[in-house]
């Protein structure tokens, strides 16, 4: 049976990602992420036991493992409380439109990560000097692209690097899938061929306006 998204109308296909809310209702992913600048996909990591034993002679055990747990704030709601959610969000995105009044994206910084690039084989595994720096974020407001020029200001002078490649993160692995745009309130990782030793966690990265 094919589920409809009760806020916009449309069909959803086979397979297409949607929120389901707390009575069931299907919410589709273009709605849905009308809303993330208010309430975000947030993530928690799970001290769990593995379910394969381990063994050790003829005793086995189960170890810990950190399991990554997906929350999405939108699964708890009423359709009554998205639609309430939806107006909300709504109106945050205007008045940051104004108070970022003139920027192409705003970001904000989780932390950064080096990547050693293998310009070797799988087999023949071989390193060079050359890095690859991710910054995970997330955008929170604005359209942020792939070669956009980001900015951030310390007390000393500011910075400036140009986007490299942006994938969508799941907030939790160190990769993602590549992507040509975020919106607000999606995860991103921002890959620059520079070092990024300027930028702080809880950073604002700013894109300017032409
Ligand atoms: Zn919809």
């Amino acid at each position: 049976m094919a589920s409809v998204c009760f806020n916009c109308g449309r069909t959803l296909e086979k397979n297409e990602y949607f929120v389901r809310l707390k009575d069931g209702q299907c919410v589709c992913r273009d709605c849905a992420d009308r809303t993330r600048i208010l309430y975000p996909l947030r993530f928690t990591k799970v001290l769990t036991e593995s379910h394969l034993p381990t063994w050790i002679g003829d005793k086995s055990y189960h170890e810990q493992i950190v399991a990554g747990q997906r929350l999405d704030p939108l699964a708890d709601m009423t359709p009554e409380e998205f639609r309430a959610a939806l107006e909300a969000s709504e109106k945050a995105a205007a008045e940051q439109a104004e108070r970022y009044a003139g920027a192409k994206a705003v970001i904000e910084a989780d932390h950064v990560r080096k990547y050693f690039v293998n310009v070797g084989s799988a087999e023949k595994p071989r390193y060079n000097k050359r890095k690859v720096y991710g910054v995970f974020s997330r955008v929170i407001h604005g359209e942020l692209i792939p070669g956009a020029q980001v900015a951030v200001s310390h007390r000393d002078r500011d910075y400036t690097a140009a986007v490299g490649e942006l994938q969508e993160w799941d907030g939790m692995h160190p990769g993602g899938a590549p992507i040509g745009k975020a919106e607000a309130g999606m995860l991103v990782i921002m890959l620059f061929m520079q070092e990024m030793d300027f930028v702080y966690p809880g950073d604002t990265l700013i894109v300017r306006g032409g």
